[in-house]
């Protein structure tokens, strides 16, 4: 049967075991695959029968992974120790339960018993019994105890790790054409999967605006998230549909749904690769206007489809992945060779890095970050730099030794007042002078700072932030989610997250005024730019600078090489006179269907 989108909602379709439920679309396209259920707290790890005579052997090899586990964490008590009072008196806490669990704890003894009695190899030991320890706590029913689960997950991922001396991977091995189905993905979990392997993924948590989402979209991986009772139930190995423009997922689809999503999927891609011919063609509006499009770039390894896209450069490095899924912080050296290949690779064209963003649903747990009651709006960020200026000056020391390969700029995260701007400044003067004293190549001039405008307070702060910026970078994901009180990761709240909101758009506007009275660049980073639903609206604020996931690019250039700068300018005025959400979409909507129609 072919289902048209909307037709069902979480229904068995009429004669066959296929199941279709509803979310929300968060990267567009259609997989089909193999679901592979992916539980955060379970690493796949081989599982056999150990001889008798094994079996004193694995107990040894146990011990030692106990035993180097309780190394790695005293390690990361030490650096806790250097930490702001309650900052690390709170990790403290928490890295000496770690300890204790690792030391003749029920964790230990089930292990044990289970290499002995059942003869289960270490690392299908450790695994059974965490699976049956946090089944117990998770039936009790308590707040507390399931708070713990993930601790002693954690402490479990940490002992298979040691077993099998292998990283944290819990996508590798993954046959082809495999679709993910999962509670939830983090940020870093993502920046893990291969698209060589991985072909969409489903998540029952998240929410549109998600660092999760973005990431998807970057790797051009179809994806729905909040799709409640989709795992209710459900095993792995099931052919699934991701159909990530529609935010449908199909489990077990019949013969006839499969036909219609490959159709589906193969006019998808013919689109795409129609798009793709723009890439050598200007984006300039039909009356003359210039745009600059740059990409936003999440890992190292998309490079290669930023430059495909035409992109001009890259409007907003996110340097999170060199924080994510380790257990250590990256060098001056290590970042230096990630950066300055970043730069050989562009040509020319320029970078923008932004410093570490992390907090928030970016967590690197190198950086010991306790969250506090409300983490989105905790030590983040520039203010996490800020309070451990080692990390900042490892990464502006980077940031300068690669720029003397080629242009950068350096981005600052989340900056809510002209005093971490000049921090920031005299941070980066100390860091010029060291290299200097160590006689080490970096960029001169220094590179332009320039301040991310994302919080409400610095919009509504603009003017005095141009003042002491050499660039803005307006974050729309955000400044929506910070000047509605809504939290971008959480599906609950979605539909309430509205970038066309009159109080987004008024900041907006207020800021790209500022940069232009202070005659300094302004561009666009956050994910309204490579939606060409807002191109017109962006453009006729005056932005003339967008930056976006490289698959992006190619929809928003047409959308331009579609406009008239000045009819668009005209309906900005109109759109902000505009008191209602509703009807600010709808004159925009009418407004882009309009020239949609003379463009046909
Ligand atoms: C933003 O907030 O709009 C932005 C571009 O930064 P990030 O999505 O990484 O928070
Ligand atoms: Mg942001």
């Amino acid at each position: 049967m072919i289902i048209e989108p909307g037709q069902q909602t979480n229904e068995f379709a009429a004669g066959t075991e296929e199941r279709v439920f509803d979310g929300l679309g968060v990267s567009p396209g259609v997989a089909i695959g193999c679901s592979h259920l992916h539980d955060a707290g379970c690493v796949n790890v081989p599982e056999f029968r150990l001889a008798k005579e094994q079996v004193e052997a694995e107990k040894t090899r146990f011990t030692e992974a106990v035993a180097a586990a309780s190394a790695q964490i005293g390690k990361l008590q030490q650096k806790a120790r250097g930490l702001p009072a309650s900052t690390g008196e709170e990790l403290g806490y928490l890295l000496d339960a770690y300890q204790q669990m690792l030391k003749g704890s029920r964790l230990v003894r089930g292990v044990e018993r289970r290499i002995g009695e059942d003869r289960l190899n270490a690392e299908a030991a450790v695994q059974q019994e965490i699976t049956q320890i946090v089944q117990g706590f998770a039936s009790m029913d308590d707040a507390y105890l399931s708070a713990r689960m993930e601790d002693i997950r954690e402490v479990g991922r940490r002992l298979v790790r040691n077993l099998t001396k292998v990283p944290y991977r819990p996508f590798s091995n993954l046959p082809k054409n495999t679709v993910i189905l999962a509670e939830e993905l983090t940020p870093a979990d993502t920046a893990l999967l291969d698209p060589a392997n991985v072909a969409g993924f489903a998540t029952v948590l998240g929410g549109t605006a998600s660092h999760t989402a973005i990431m998807a979209r970057s790797l051009g991986l179809p994806a729905v998230v909040g799709m409640a009772g989709m795992l209710t139930g459900r095993r792995g190995g099931q052919q699934v549909i991701i159909d990530g423009s529609a935010g449908k997922v199909i489990l077990s689809p019949s013969p006839a749904t499969v036909a219609y999503y490959r159709r589906k999927r193969a006019e998808f891609l013919r689109q795409r690769r129609q798009l793709q011919r723009l890439r050598k063609i200007p984006a300039v509006t039909l009356d003359g206007a210039e745009v600059t499009l740059q990409a936003n770039l999440e890992l190292p390894a998309e490079i290669d489809s930023v430059l495909a896209s035409g992109a001009q450069g890259v409007g907003l490095l996110r340097t999170e992945f060199l924080y994510m899924n380790r257990d250590d912080l990256p060098t001056e050296d290590e970042q230096y060779v990630v950066l300055s290949t970043l730069i050989q690779r562009l040509g020319g064209r320029s970078l923008t890095i932004r410093t570490l963003d992390a907090g928030g649903d970016k967590i690197a747990p190198a950086l010991g970050i306790v969250e506090g009651p409300n983490p989105a709006l905790g030590l983040r960020a520039i203010r996490l730099a800020l309070k451990r200026p080692e990390i900042l000056e490892t990464q502006l020391a980077a940031i300068l030794r690669a720029g003397a390969h080629g242009p950068v700029r350096i981005l600052i995260p989340m900056v809510t007042s002209v005093s971490e701007l000049l921090a920031v400044r005299g941070i980066l003067e100390t860091v010029e002078r060291r290299l200097k004293r160590r006689h080490i190549a970096y960029a001169l001039p220094l590179p332009p700072v320039g301040t991310m405008i994302e919080v409400p307070g610095a919009a509504l702060a603009a003017d005095a932030l141009a003042w002491h910026s050499d660039f803005f970078a307006i974050g729309t994901n955000d400044l929506t989610q910070y000047t509605l009180a809504i939290d971008r990761a959480d599906e609950a709240v979605s539909s309430l997250y509205d970038p066309l909101h009159p109080a987004v758009l008024r900041l907006v506007q207020f800021a790209t005024e500022a940069a232009l009275r202070a005659r300094i660049a302004v561009s666009v980073c956050g994910e309204v730019a490579g939606d060409p639903r807002y191109t017109a609206l962006l453009l006729g604020l005056g932005i003339r600078d967008l930056s976006m996931a490289a698959a992006s690019l190619p929809v928003v250039k047409q959308r331009i090489r579609s406009l008239d700068l000045v009819a668009a300018t005209r309906r900005a005025r109109v759109i902000m006179d505009q008191s209602d959400s509703a009807r600010i979409a709808q004159l925009l909507d009418d407004f882009n269907g309009s020239v949609m129609d003379e463009a046909i």
